[in-house]
Parts: C-alpha cells; structure tokens; sequence
C-alpha cells in the first residue's frame, strides 16, 4: 500500500523541488533549513508525525523564504545565523558569513592561547572568531578587543557577545587607528579582506551580492590588508605575542614573506580541511 505523503511533506517537498529547479547548490538542505527555522518542525517530528499540521501562517513564511533564496539571497541572512565553532552566532548584510574554514584559525589561536593573555581581534566582523576564543577559554581569564572599520559590523559583533554573555570590547576604526597606544596584545588574530578586486566578480553569487564588499576586497592583489596589519600591528603586539591570519589559498608565500622582514619567527602555515593554505602564523620578535 502507498503511504500518502503528509501536508508538511508535501510543503517542505514542494520548496526543495522548486530550489532545485532554481539551480541552487545544496536545495534539499537549504530547504530543510528554511522549513525547520519558519516552522520549528524537527526531523523526529516530521518523519515520526506526518499528520502534523502547520500554520497557513508558516506555510507562505517558508514559501518567501524559498523565493528569496531563488534569488541566492544566503540561507543564513533567511535565518539570521550562522554556527561557527558550535557556537550559533547572529548576522546580517553588514558582516560576513562565518566559513567554516575559518574554523581553522580560530583552532591556531586556541592552541596558543595562555592564561592571562590580552588578544585583539583585528576586522571583527560578527565577532565570531575573538567570541569564540574567549567562551572557549573562559576558564583561561583571557580578555579580548575587536576592531572593525564597520558600525554596522560592531553592532552585531556587540550583539552577538550580550546575548552570549562573553565580555569584550569593541573598537571602531581603520584598523589600528583607534588602539589604544602603549597597550600591547599577546595575540593578534585577524581575516582581513583578502580576495583580489578582479576575482570578486567571478566569486558565487551568494557571495559577491550579498557578503559586505567591503569584507571581501584585498585590492589590487588582495594583500593589502596584510601589508598594512603586519606593518602597523607591531606598535600594539608584545615580543614574542602572536600573530595569526587567514588568507587565501595562494597568498601564504606572500604573507610569510612580509611576516619575516617585520621582524616574526617561529612562522608557519596551515592548510584547510580541503588541504588548501589557509592559516598564516609567526612571533613577533623585534622590540
Ligand atoms: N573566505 C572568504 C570567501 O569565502 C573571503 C573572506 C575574506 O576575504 N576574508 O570568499
């Protein structure tokens, strides 16, 4: 006997085949999203109680969203968040997505990360990276600073640490302009924008409409950035203290390069679970 499909079967079925149809990568998983976010449906819930009904409400809800992800409007702007080292961060239009690569220098950090250390999070963003280490090292009494040129971005990343509860604070300028002098930091993390301005427009759509421009270009040869940091951190970063960038899978040559004329030993490279270069570190060892 043929099990009839349930309404939310139907419903969730329908908007996966029209993501699909749209050409949309990942449609069935983007729609399960969707469905379970306007919804609140579990997978439990939906395989174990197909008679459950669901709101005409919720019905056009899920309906939009799937119209706006057609338009490859990212799945995490629809549902407002993102998980970035199992922490569920919020986010907007103003900042980048977490990736998941990043994941990998945020475990860099986390392995040199000591006690008592003062660490500064340079082009924050929604503040995922310096949140996360200072939740995952709580117990360490570790403090912590983002800086971001963007308001908007601070206002998430502000956002984001009151409703985690993590302290930090958070500074708003180009780059090191509004540190404070003579208070050095034990680490410097940062994913400044890295992509070269040519390649932009050749990036996927979810990306190059909808990730801030301003998050994603590196100029000319996307190491613009990089000069800058490595050039002006030293001013705020301890002998010995940390500095740890990701970059773009070509760009590790270059970044070690200028990391050694500043004045960092002990550099080294990380690459990503896709074995791409995908994390810069050194020591800062000038005075
Ligand atoms: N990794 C981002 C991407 O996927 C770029 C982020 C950046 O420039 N820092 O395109």
């Amino acid at each position: 006997m043929n099990r009839k499909i349930s309404a939310i079967q139907e419903i969730y079925k329908e908007g996966k085949r029209r993501l699909e149809n749209a050409g949309i990568s990942e449609a069935e998983l983007d729609a399960w999203y969707l469905f379970e976010h306007v919804t609140g449906i579990s997978r439990a819930v939906y395989y174990g109680h197909p008679e459950r009904e669901i709101r005409e409400e919720e019905k056009e809800r899920y309906f939009y969203y799937i119209e706006e992800r057609k338009k490859k409007i990212p799945l995490q702007h629809l549902t407002g968040e993102q998980e970035f080292m199992g922490i569920t961060f919020h986010v907007n239009r103003h900042v980048l997505i977490p990736r998941q690569d990043t994941e990998i220098l945020a475990e860099t950090a986390l392995e040199r990360i000591k006690a008592g250390m003062r660490i500064l999070d340079m082009c924050t963003g929604s503040g995922c990276i310096l949140l996360s280490l200072l939740k995952l090292c709580r117990e360490k009494g570790i403090t912590g600073t983002g800086m971001d040129i963007s308001k908007e971005a601070l206002l998430v990343a502000e956002s984001n640490a009151k409703r985690l509860g993590i302290p930090a604070k958070f500074v708003k300028g180009d780059l090191f302009e509004n540190a404070e002098p003579g208070k050095l930091f034990d680490m410097i993390v940062s994913n400044p924008p890295y992509i070269p301005t040519a390649v932009i427009g050749g990036l996927q759509e979810e990306v190059k409409l909808y990730d801030p421009y301003i998050a994603l270009d590196g100029r000319e040869d996307g190491l613009f950035f990089y000069r800058r940091i490595v050039r002006e951190c030293v001013s705020f970063i301890k002998r010995g203290g940390y500095l740890i960038f990701e970059i773009g899978s070509e760009q590790a040559e270059a970044v070690m390069g200028l990391m050694e004329a500043a004045g960092y030993k002990d550099i080294g490279m990380k690459k990503d679970l896709a074995g791409l270069d995908r994390v810069v570190y050194g020591r800062y060892n000038g005075e």
